[in-house]
This record gives structure tokens, sequence and C-alpha cells, in this order.
């Protein structure tokens, strides 16, 4: 169910952004597109980006008659699996162009296809193409994936058919019961795991390390030992600590493709546990020895830059929480930062390098200090008893938020708002609605990413958003949610504000079906002292709301905003901290 869900959500979504780029020819880009175009590309990225161990990104994105096309394929570096690739690729479009492209019929489909690439065992590579297919009216949603098996060491394409047969078949089925498994069952293969796909979850279903070694018996077993490695993403670029060769295999034992010099930069992909690294060099996939490879400095060219202490924090001779504490930085104090390594920050103490973790580290000065909350005078509330509190993202939404607040109404129970700036200078009445029946605490301008902006960049949002708050509501935000969560030392500075994160995520933005977001919420069981993370934006959440509002106060809980949950629960807040529950 959850897998079907999340292909459909993935149709919705690419649908979505090509819509938004046609849109993009005939309109001003807005802040609402820039908002809506990040948010869609987050969830359509979330998890296909984790499946891409190698490989770099092709695309084709164009429009013929009534068919748009978006479809992103791999080119791996091997001059014969890219072929292989794109000529399926290929195929895919041409045998669909056949069914559907049709200049008298105004229906119009959209063709989609994306993919996921695993390293499995012994240089085995999985490529695996997502394909979505679906009308404008949506009668026609087809979703099939294909997946691939090559050997990067001979370039060959492997037949599943020649692998899986005989009594290695039956034990396949035997995984699969109700369902035939035909020709075009499809699957993967991770590290040294065969796992099925297109079912409603995928399964890691065999062991087949063992199996491939018998049946590939001309392949050449690169392997150092019995026990297969495990390749984990990466992504990240290096510097060569020493002059060294590439090879084509993870084994000094594979063919030498190619050397490095010392001080060179390389990109690497993904990294083994058995200490070697996959990277492309010359447009091939190549392996190389993992301990050549050396962090990069990236020292900062302008001159000093300060940096200050969000709490106490030590500071360390090396970048490694095992490394000597030469002293400690204290909350508020600066000290002059030269470079980053990794999650490290090299600063000058004493005179000597030394480093500190970057997480407790802001470029601003933080001013913590207590904040006042705004707690309605009722007096309705008890604290010995439960209370959690609901608070809704995104909005507001002129369809989704007026139901959200039509069952505060009815239950007279209070939630909190985490809106944007722009959307509420769109629909100021909602917002004051928003205020009257629970609070409003700010989700940033233009829901951007601030742990990668600027200090001026995250400046100025806050500005807008403020001015939004006084324009609409007459006062400043006093909490703030970031988008993704996200606010790292610097943005807790800037922010000024108590952060509200959450620990309980619906998932309605993934779901969007109402009974899925309250069976996630049931997962939880005790709700007291909690803050629920849901979207105003969508129906499905608000159609969710109202069965999970008479719900809760059925079970006994008292539904209140974040300031009388804080409050109720003896908490006092303060800027610059990061807050999920009250409990
Ligand atoms: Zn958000």
């Amino acid at each position: 169910m959850k897998k079907r869900n999340r292909r459909l959500l993935r149709i919705f979504c690419l649908l979505f952004i090509t819509i938004i780029l046609l849109v993009i020819g005939i309109l001003f880009v807005n802040d609402v597109f820039n908002r809506n175009q990040t948010k869609i590309e987050e969830l359509y990225f979330e998890d296909i980006t984790n499946k891409k161990e190698i490989g770099r990104l092709l695309s084709i994105d164009e429009k013929e008659n009534n068919i748009y096309y978006k479809v992103e394929y791999p080119a791996i570096g091997d001059d014969l699996i890219d072929k292989e690739i794109s000529n399926e690729v290929d195929n895919l479009i041409n045998k669909n162009k056949k069914q559907y492209l049709n200049e008298s019929d105004n229906l119009e489909y959209y063709y989609f296809v994306n993919y996921e690439t695993y390293i499995g065992v012994n240089s085995l590579l999985s490529i695996v193409l997502n394909e979505n297919f679906v009308s404008e009216d949506l009668k026609m949603v087809e979703d099939k994936a294909y997946t691939y098996i090559f050997d990067l060491t001979s370039s060959k394409k492997i037949n599943k058919e020649d692998i899986f047969k005989g009594e290695y078949l039956d034990k396949l089925q035997s995984y699969v019961k109700n369902e035939e498994l035909s020709e075009d069952f499809n699957f993967v293969i991770k590290n040294d795991q065969l796992i099925l796909i297109d079912y409603e979850v995928s399964i890691p279903v065999m062991e087949i390390k063992d199996y491939l070694k018998i049946d590939l018996s001309n392949k050449k077993d690169y392997s150092s030992d019995n026990v297969e490695p495990v390749y984990k993403i990466v992504n990240k670029q290096y510097k060569l600590s020493d002059d060294t060769l590439l090879y084509n295999a993870p084994s000094i034992k594979g063919n030498v493709v190619g050397n490095i010099k010392k001080d060179e930069i390389v990109n690497v992909y993904s990294q083994s546990d058995k200490g070697w690294s996959v990277l492309l060099y010359n447009d091939k996939v190549s392996y190389l020895e993992s301990r050549y490879l050396k962090e990069i400095d990236n020292i900062e060219v302008n001159g000093e830059v300060k940096v200050y202490a969000m709490m106490d924090v030590n500071i360390r001779k090396n970048a490694s929480t095992d490394s000597e504490v030469l002293g400690v930085l204290k909350e508020g104090d600066s000290i002059t930062k030269i470079g980053e390594v990794g999650t490290w920050t090299k600063v000058l103490y004493n005179g000597e390098e030394a480093y500190i973790a970057s997480s407790c580290l802001s470029l601003v000065k933080i001013n913590k200090r207590e904040v006042k909350l705004n707690i309605p005078p009722q007096g309705d509330i008890d604290p010995d008893k439960p209370m959690v509190a609901l608070t809704f993202d995104d909005g507001p939404n002129p369809d989704s938020t007026p139901m959200i607040l039509d069952v505060l109404e009815k239950y007279n129970v209070r939630a909190t708002f985490f809106d944007l700036g722009n959307l509420m200078l769109k629909y100021p009445d909602i917002v004051r609605r928003e205020a009257a029946l629970g609070e409003v605490g700010t989700h940033t301008y233009a829901h951007k990413d601030y742990n990668k902006l600027s200090v001026q960049e995250i400046g100025e949002d806050l500005r807008l958003s403020r001015e939004a708050f006084k324009k609409i509501l007459g006062y400043e935000p006093i909490l703030m949610r970031p988008p993704y969560g996200n606010a790292n030392a610097t943005v807790r500075a800037l922010a000024d504000m108590p952060i509200i994160n959450w620990d309980i995520d619906t998932l309605d933005w993934k779901y969007r079906n109402k009974n899925l977001i309250l069976d996630e919420i049931d997962k939880y069981g005790n709700l007291d002292g909690h803050i629920i993370l849901m979207h105003s934006i969508y129906t499905s959440t608000a159609e969710a709301v109202e069965i999970l509002v008479p719900d809760l106060l059925d079970k006994g809980y008292q539904i209140v905003s974040v300031s009388e949950l804080a409050t109720y629960k003896g908490y006092t807040l303060e800027t610059g901290t990061i807050y999920h529950n009250f409990k």
C-alpha cells in the first residue's frame, strides 16, 4: 500500500513540476512559485537521491504534440553500458509514442522516468528505470519499473533469466506467493542481497553471493575475502594524500586504468567498508584505495572570520571527538575561524590551529533571552490532564486551512499555524482567523532552506516575514519553525526566536490520505506533551483533522497551542533554542 502511494505521490509531484515549468513561461517568477518548486522538488528527490550510488544524471525534457516527456537516466561512464541504457530509454519512449501520440487527441499525457543505481557484489551494477505515464484527466495511470543488471568489469548485461532459473527461481517464487513470477519480474542486487521491487514493498529475498559465484563461474572474483563489501554513498570531494593507481575493480588484482597525483582533487561517489572508493575517471567507473584520500580544507579567503560559541564548547587539537581538549570556548565568546574540515571548524587558538564542532558555532553573536508567550486568558486548561499541540505548516491555503479552522472552532480547541509570509499577505483574513482561534508563528517568508542561505539572505527573508506579521496581525512573530526544521547555529542566532520543531511527523505531505495520516499518529501511543507536525495546505490533512480532533478529545486530551503546551508543562522558552516537545 505504501509503495503504491509513494509512486502515486511521485507521479503527482512530477506532474506538478511539469505544470509549473510550463507556467513559468507565461507567468512571472514570484515567491509562491519558488516556494512550491522547492517543496515539490524536495518531495520528488527525497528518496530518489539516496538511491543513486553511481553515475551522472542525463535528462530529456521535451514536448511532442500532446505528450510531455521528462526522462532522467544515468551515465555510468562505461561506453557499452551507457549505450545500452540510452537505447533502453529510447525504446521506452518510442513504445509510448506509438501508443499515445495523437495530434487530434486533445488530452495531454505526461511521461516521466527516473532512475536508481546500486552497486552489488563483485562489481555488479543494478539500474532501475521507474516509468510513470499519466493522462491529464488521471484516468490513465501507468506505473512500471524496469531493472537491468550489468557486470562492471566486463561491461556485459546479465540477463536475469540466466541467473534465476531452476531451484533459484523456485526459491524466488516462494517469496512472492500471490503473484506469478514472470519474465519481467524486477529485482536489484544491492550489496549481497537480491531485492525484489515493484511489489508492495521492496523486500530483500535472498543472499545471492554464493549463487552468483557458482553461476557466473567465468567472472573474476575481485573480493579479497569472503565478506562482501558494503558501499555507502559519499558524493564528496577529497584531496589525494599521495600518488596512487586507479583500478577497474575494488582490488589491487584488478586492471590498472589510470593514476592520480598527490594533491589532485577527486569526487568520490561511494565508499566500501573494505577500503575502496568509487569515482569516475575519464568518464569510467574506477576504484582507488580510500586510504589515499584526505579531507579538503576550505580555508576562508577573505581574511579573518569571527565565529561565536552557541554554548560552552571544547576546543580540540584535531578534528575528532577523540582528540585532546585544548580548552573551552564559553557561550557567546568569539574565536577566529580559518577553515572547515568536514563537520569541524578550524580555528586559531593561542596562535595554533585547533578545531571546534561547527554545530556549536554561529557567524553572529547569539543573544539568548527568555520569551514571553502569548497565552489566552480563558484558563480552561488543566495542567494535570494530558495535552497535545497540533501544528500546521506551509499555509495559509484558501481551500484547506478554513476547513481546519472550522474544526477548531466547532470543538473550541486551539492549534499553532506556522505560516509563510508571502502567503499571509495573500490571505490576510485566514491568518487573522488563525490568530483568533489559535496562534500563528512564522515558517519564514518564502520557504527557503535557511541552512543554505547567507547571513544577508536569512536577514532579508526574516525581515519580510516580520513585516508580513506586523501588517496583518500588528505584531512580530514570537515563534519560528524553519522550513524542513533546518536551523544551524547561525540561523538560530539570527532568528532571535525559539525554534519550534516537532517530534511526531504525520507524513501528511506524503500520504495525502486521511486514514494513513491518522494511522501514523496512532503509532505513537501516548501523545501527552508532544508536538504533531501537519500541513495546512492539503484537503486530506483537513479531513484527517475533522476525525482527529473529536477522537483526541474522546481520549481525554486537551488540544492546545504550542505556547499553551510549553507554559502549562512548566517550560520557559528562550531564543536560539530548538524545542521538539514539552513533555
Ligand atoms: Zn514547510
